[in-house]
């Protein structure tokens, strides 16, 4: 299924099928508008992470109980676009930390005192807390991304609860509080993942805009693609691991000076509120 994915988005326009997704919509009650887009999820990895080397979270603790969100609604399709806010654009960057990738994306979003949103994986996080403690500092947003990056569709509910749970745990751990953002492996969503997301305070975010960054496919390639896609609302995807993302790290020292001279406001979503 990976390989057949990866022909068919080999064939693909970077930029997806942007028009008629889903609305990144924080306001309460609001639905996203629109038919989903077919999952353009890039097969972000092409080897394998390091073993699951994880250590036990501890599920309960000394501290004063752990404060939930409110639980947000169960969606049938993930938010795929920021809504009202004019040329304000997000940029996501999946699979990470990876320590050899994630502080050269951090340093360039310091340097233009940007957010921006990281979809970790549990098993990538454990071992890279202090890159969590360093988003948490600088004001990005951490969303969960699974432990292992499997695809979900191939999993039983309980696993894929396990899944959800122990990279909320880590994240809770290194970056100070629970993610608020859920986003499945290979833009691969089912009926499960959508409940167990919602039941454990997240909202789904898809993107806008895929860089297939994980192609390699030349750093003005992806600026291309990022600089091309922008718009309004527009979510751009991102990896800052899973493979040599130098091209990445590159991109974004070029394209993100000229996106705000053209005038956008590269940013977060705000929490929801709860
Ligand atoms: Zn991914």
């Amino acid at each position: 299924m990976f390989t057949r994915r990866r022909v068919l988005l080999a064939g693909t326009a970077a930029v997806g099928a942007a028009g008629t997704a889903g609305l990144l919509a924080w306001g309460a009650g609001e639905k996203p508008a629109g038919p989903v887009a077919p999952a353009a999820g890039a097969p972000a990895r092409r080897l394998p992470l390091k073993p699951s080397a994880y250590r036990l979270q501890p599920l309960t603790g000394y501290g004063p109980p752990r404060t939930l969100p409110r639980r947000p609604p169960v969606r049938r399709e993930p938010l795929l676009k920021m809504t009202g806010r004019g040329r304000t654009m997000v940029l996501t960057f999946d699979d990470g930390p990876d320590p050899r990738y994630t502080p050269g994306i951090l340093d360039t979003l310091a340097e233009y005192d940007v957010r921006a949103m990281f979809f970790v994986c549990g098993e990538m996080a454990v071992d890279n807390k202090d890159l969590l403690a360093r988003m948490a500092d600088e004001g990005h947003i951490v969303g969960n991304h699974t432990w292992s990056h499997p695809l979900l569709t191939t999993l039983t509910r309980r696993q894929i609860r396990s899944q959800m749970t122990r990279t909320s745990e880590v994240i809770e751990d290194g970056y100070g509080e629970p993610p608020h953002w859920f986003r499945a492996p290979y833009g691969a969503w089912n009926r499960a993942a959508f409940q167990l997301g919602a039941e454990l305070g997240m909202e789904p975010l898809g993107w806008t805009v895929d860089t297939l960054d994980w192609t390699t496919p030349g750093t003005r390639t992806i600026v291309d693609r990022v600089e091309n896609g922008a718009g309004p609302g527009v979510v751009v995807l991102s990896h800052d691991a899973g493979g040599d993302r130098s091209q990445s790290v590159r991109a974004l020292r070029r394209y993100l000076p000229r996106l705000l001279d053209t005038g956008y406001h590269v940013t977060v979503p705000r929490r929801q509120a709860g």
